[in-house]
């Protein structure tokens, strides 16, 4: 076996990089019912890891569930009816993917901002700018 084949053989055997996990966590919806009121316990965490207001996503949920909302003194968003974990998981799924992942590149590294009076997603990682619906 020549150098090169050694190279090329230890460049093989190396472990493989450990790419950074390129999957966006967010917190998983923590959700109890209290009475006709559904609770988001860890909302802030979630709030906090989408990097957003507190008051977007909110007003976002409350349109996705057609009910009223608001958050308590503890932080936690407080939702008018009965919903099940699952609902509420998935309309912060649909929030992720409409406001806070760039279409262009899929990441979540984003700014919502204006641009001529159209909220845009401004992406910090390709620089791409995308209208967002809302
Ligand atoms: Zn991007």
């Amino acid at each position: 076996m020549d150098y090169e084949d050694q190279l090329t053989r230890a460049l093989e055997e190396s472990p493989e990089i450990v790419r950074e996990e390129s999957r966006f966590e967010v917190p998983s919806a923590e959700v109890r019912k209290e009475g006709n009121t559904t609770i988001v316990e860890n909302f802030q965490a979630v709030v906090k890891r989408l990097n957003r207001p507190e008051s977007h996503l909110l007003k976002f949920l409350q349109a996705e569930l057609g009910t009223s909302a608001h958050i308590d003194e503890s932080g936690r968003a407080r939702l008018t009816g009965g919903f099940r974990q699952a609902r509420i998981a998935d309309a912060v799924d649909d929030y992720t993917n409409g406001f806070v992942m760039c279409p262009e590149c899929g990441l979540p590294d984003t700014q919502l901002t204006t641009e001529q009076g159209v909220n845009v997603i401004d992406c910090d990682a390709c620089g791409a700018i995308s209208p967002v619906r809302e």
